[in-house]
């Protein structure tokens, strides 16, 4: 199981852009939408992660996945009783292809707002065609989103009865955003915790460097993000790619009657966190290497 989380970490770094498919055909392959907890509902993929939460004014959608799954996604919503047009709000967890690609065609479906951190949203806007991107020139560009309304850091996007926290935790891409609310099921409220990805991936040959000396807040950034989401109030974790955080496993456990419920578990954003952590020491590490070995 290790070396496939690991894999999944990576998101788009280790495929080319024509190969994403071959490598990955779990990204497109359809998943039953199904009810997480409460409020909290999963219309996305086999590979990769969409969120829907119920509102009393509506719905919000956490991530749309690839471009190409935008019908699927918006299906996966109908399929669960929903309209699309109840699609008030848009956020993402990091403009990447494969989280943020399909979010122009449903924003222009549903007439959704919108809405990510100050970098988030310029890459957004931009497509995915970001050059400060670790992974610019190899992660693929997708529909640029036309407008994107910013949140701040440690600020909140309400609708209706449901109040989202935006956590800026750039690492992964600069702009990555992890996302917090409240869920209920009768008298039992968890917190739900929708973390961005947490592992460190270049682009072959874009010379990017996380320990580049003319960005110390690279590392900086990347150890504070770390160190915010293990420190979160976690009940429930969800991830942009459900591999990393064992989310779709423990959802089957759930299902065959498991007790108490394995999807609930407080020491998962820690585990998290290590795990990203132990990846960006290792993408450390081999820079170092390679600048010793460099002429
Ligand atoms: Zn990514």
């Amino acid at each position: 199981m290790k070396p496939l989380r690991h894999a999944l970490f990576g998101c788009l770094a280790l495929v080319a852009v024509a190969s994403a498919h071959a490598d990955h055909p779990e990204w497109t392959r359809p998943r039953k939408p199904f009810r997480i907890y409460g409020n909290t509902y999963y219309v996305g993929t086999e590979g990769l992660s969409a969120i829907l939460l119920k509102s009393a004014d509506g719905l919000v959608l956490i991530d749309g996945t690839l471009p190409e799954n935008a019908a699927q996604v918006e299906a996966n919503i109908r399929t669960l009783g929903f309209q699309l047009k109840d699609v008030k709000l848009i956020l993402n967890t990091h403009a990447h292809a494969d989280h943020g690609g399909a979010i122009a065609a449903i924003a222009r479906d549903s007439g959704a707002r919108v809405v990510a951190s100050a970098v988030g949203a310029r890459e957004l806007m931009l497509g995915g065609h970001y050059p400060d991107d670790p992974q610019f020139g190899e992660a693929p560009e997708y529909p640029p989103v036309p407008h994107v309304d910013v949140v701040a850091d440690n600020g909140v996007v309400r609708l209706g009865d449901v109040v989202v926290t935006a956590h800026y935790t750039p690492g992964h891409t600069p702009g990555s955003t992890s996302w917090t609310w409240e869920s209920c099921e009768n008298d039992r409220c968890l917190h739900m915790v929708y973390a961005d990805s947490l592992g460190a991936f270049t682009a072959d040959g874009s010379g990017y460097r996380y320990s580049d000396p003319a960005h110390p807040e690279r590392v900086a950034d990347y150890r504070r993000s770390i160190a915010m989401v293990a420190a979160l109030p976690c009940d429930i974790l969800m991830s942009p790619h459900p591999g990393q955080s064992d989310f779709l496993e423990r959802v089957a456990r759930r299902d065959a009657g498991e007790k108490p419920n394995p999807l609930i578990d407080t020491g998962a954003c820690r585990a998290y966190a290590a795990e990203g952590s132990r990846m960006l020491d290792a993408k450390l590490a081999k820079e170092q290497a390679g600048q010793g070995a460099a002429p």
